[in-house]
């Protein structure tokens, strides 16, 4: 992946960092080593997620080699794309139930170990290091949630294409995830918009781009599969 760094390897996959995640730390820093520590644990979690959906798809002989870091979140690169639905469903939600498993498994020992007035403090925050121990907590929940949501390019999305595919097809049940991912990305800028947030904008931007790839995507893969049928 270009513009990005090797930080090790795990399972054979070579887990890298894209050099804009590099700034992203230094300005996280600025905030103050809690805010660092919180940026690292998340992305070690995201790393986790990556490497949930990766395993997933070795265990359906599909390779992945590497996983790359970005701002956003991490894409895990693999040799080829699930071609039954079955295992597009597992693969995509292997990433979402690791995080929901995190956030079950921990419920009790970090509420007694933090107390209910830590875990549930609003809003979240790294002012100091319980309050920075909890936000990493909430942190699962809400890239579980987020990842689940039902359209292109969540896994959600995946998801959603693989229940629909087996009835109206893979052709429509992409375009649906599309659309869906599409409005929801109009629906991201409207807020971002209003909210005078560039951050949400921007996410809505790259929402509505990895989205349209992802139609792409799939209309070349139904094109070639048409083409070695005629061959
Ligand atoms: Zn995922």
């Amino acid at each position: 992946m270009r513009g990005s760094v090797k930080l090790f390897n795990i399972f054979g996959i070579s887990i890298n960092i894209h050099v804009t995640f590099l700034f992203l730390l230094v300005f996280f820093f600025l905030g103050g080593i809690r805010w660092l520590v919180l940026v690292v644990g998340v992305f070690c979690f995201v790393t986790l997620h990556e490497i949930c959906h990766s395993l997933m798809a070795r265990y359906y002989g599909i390779e992945v080699r590497q996983i790359t870091l970005y701002p956003i979140g991490g894409v895990a690169s693999m040799s080829s794309i699930p071609e039954k639905p079955v295992q597009e469903f597992f693969i995509s939600i292997a990433g979402p139930l690791f995080n929901l498993a995190v956030v079950v498994i921990f419920y009790i020992p970090i509420k007694s170990l933090l107390g209910p007035e830590v875990l549930f403090h609003r809003p979240l925050s790294a002012a100091t290091w319980p309050l920075t121990l909890s936000y990493l907590y909430w942190i699962n929940l809400m890239l579980a949630v987020f990842n689940l949501i039902p359209a292109f390019p969540m896994d959600g999305g995946r998801v959603l294409r693989s229940l629909l595919a087996g009835k109206i097809g893979y052709g429509k049940a992409t375009k649906i995830a599309v659309g869906l991912g599409h409005i929801f990305a109009v629906v991201f800028a409207y807020f971002g918009i209003i909210n005078y947030n560039i951050i949400l904008v921007a996410i809505a931007v790259f929402i509505y781009t990895a989205a349209s790839n992802e139609g792409r995507l799939a209309d070349a893969i139904e094109a070639w599969k048409k083409f070695k049928i005629g061959e």
